[in-house]
């Protein structure tokens, strides 16, 4: 992860800054470990979806400013202030709500830190039009109970070859830049594939580095990473058992599998509660460089594997990752599911521990 932020940060305009996005827990990573690792490696800020996440990042001593991507309830305003966290605006009505919630409390309450987000296309959060933005940013600046931090929209299309729904993005962001008297102090528009396949176009002195720096390519297969980017994350267990079934035996729950002939079995102590799911049923792990397939369902707590030998209980059984000079990449994982590797890594439950080295 230092390396893909170090990477990233090099490549920014002097004066940029990169913010790691660690929502989800640090996208199924840890959000702790993840900000601590970013802040190590040159991230100045922290992108994050909930207040209870921006809230884990604080109690954990992380001082830098900390942005909450999503709304917050207006009735939630006095934790914002008690924890100094800079808020997302998306609508007039929450001003105007958040301004009678701010009246009540204290005199001395510090004003709260407002990034005003823009909708250019994404059809999600936001103000539409570059005179709704700026009436939102003459509401803030006219109240003493807080301060315009932040401008910034979100791309849709950033991670494909096709380029002409971000260029239309793009223009409409420059349309909201150019009717505003002055811009704050962060405009940020750029998520990774913004900042990778866009970086000599994107607006803004911020960029908002999520599933790049967990080293995950964000379109999948559809583009080249401009620098290797170094996966994160490996998913490991092992042998519990391993034994040898005669031919003609049922495997796992419906009896999906039925041994064709004698076949030594691994049990491997994973499954869907801990976010690897039935439809893995087939997927092959690696055992010692050998890829052994996944028979039979994957039940709640465990999995079987055919193994090609005996191998003793406590062998090392990767699930992602390398093994022996063999590598699955969580993209393989993804295709199998049929879905994106971000839903992969935040798909792990809390009941797999994560190990940091
Ligand atoms: N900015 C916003 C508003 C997001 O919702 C996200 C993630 O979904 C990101 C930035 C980070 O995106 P990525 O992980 O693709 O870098």
């Amino acid at each position: 992860m230092r390396e893909n932020i170090e990477n990233e940060i090099a490549r920014l305009p002097k004066g940029s800054e990169l913010f790691a996005v660690v929502k989800a827990d640090g996208y199924g990573h840890g959000a702790i470990a993840t900000a601590q690792t970013a802040l190590a490696a040159g991230a100045t800020g922290f992108c994050v979806a909930t207040l209870d996440e921006a809230i884990e990042l604080r109690e954990a001593g992380i001082t830098e400013p900390i942005l909450v991507l999503s709304v917050v309830f207006p009735s939630y305003l006095s934790l914002v202030v008690d924890y100094d966290l800079s808020i997302t605006v998306a609508t007039y009505e929450w001003l105007e709500e958040a301004q009678e919630v701010l009246k009540d409390l204290s005199e001395t309450t510090a004003p709260i830190k407002i990034h005003i987000k823009a909708d250019t296309g994404m059809g999600r959060l936001g103000f539409l039009t570059p005179q709704e933005v700026k009436a939102a940013a003459a509401f803030i600046e006219a109240s003493p109970n807080m301060i315009w931090e932040g401008l910034f929209t979100h791309f849709a299309t950033a991670d494909e070859k096709d380029e002409s729904y971000w260029h239309k993005q793009a223009a409409r962001f420059k349309a909201v830049t150019d009717v505003l008297d002055h811009l704050p102090r962060y405009v940020h528009s750029s998520n990774s594939a913004t900042a990778l396949w866009h970086d000599q176009e994107m607006p803004g002195n911020m960029i908002r580095y999520g599933v790049a720096m967990y080293g995950l390519n964000p379109s999948g297969h559809e583009l080249v990473e401009p620098y290797a980017l170094n996966p994160a994350m490996e998913l490991v267990s092992e042998l519990i058992q391993v034994k040898q079934l005669t031919a003609g035996e049922g495997v796992g729950y419906g009896k999906t599998y039925d041994t064709p002939e004698a076949e030594w079995i691994g049990t491997v102590p994973i499954g869907y509660a801990d976010g690897w799911l039935r439809k893995m049923q087939g997927f092959s792990l690696l055992v010692e460089g050998e890829f052994c397939e996944i028979i039979g369902r994957v039940c709640m707590d465990q999995l079987m594997i055919r193994l090609p030998r005996a191998y003793p209980v406590g062998t090392k059984v990767t699930l992602i990752g390398k093994n022996h000079g063999q590598e699955i990449p969580m993209q393989a994982v993804a295709d199998h599911l049929g879905t994106i590797h971000y839903e992969v890594c935040c798909m792990l439950s809390e009941r797999v521990p994560r190990i940091y080295q």
